[in-house]
């Protein structure tokens, strides 16, 4: 089970940040979107490479740019988050690969109905929901 401390803050990051993912998400219909989530629940757009409804790819170099570019802004990336479109923010096998690889990462994935913030930080390497929120309609 996530620390009670750890929901509180993931879920306020989520609620500052919902209002630009979604407008980010929307943007990129149909495929996925893929940003960064800062410290300050600002967010940072990247660039989904692969262009796809069900999957997306973003390069180490980019992020790691992406990186750089929030650090000399004195803003630091505290979460990954990407869209699906057409289906519900469960991870799918090749997001519970990329957690697996990066468990020191949070992944969050943004459905229509709802946001959800996930570790793979475990023994076992389940991913694990440390926030949830619904999305608002409209
Ligand atoms: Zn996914």
């Amino acid at each position: 089970m996530a620390e009670a401390t750890e929901v509180g803050y993931y879920k306020l990051l989520l609620e500052v940040a919902l209002p630009n993912m979604v407008r980010h998400t929307e943007a990129c219909l149909p495929h996925e979107a893929v940003g960064i989530i800062t410290n300050n629940g600002s967010v940072y757009p990247l660039i989904n490479q692969r262009r796809s409804e069900r999957e997306f790819v973003v390069s180490k170099l980019l992020v790691e740019e992406a990186l750089t570019q929030l650090h000399s802004r004195d803003l630091v990336g505290v979460a990954l988050y990407h869209s699906h479109p057409t289906r519900s923010a469960i991870p799918s096998e090749q997001d519970i690969t990329m957690m697996q690889q990066t468990p020191e990462t949070v992944f969050v994935i943004q459905a229509r109905d709802f946001v959800v913030a996930y570790t793979c930080d475990d023994s076992q390497g389940e991913p694990r929901v440390v926030a949830k929120l619904e999305v608002p309609v409209g």
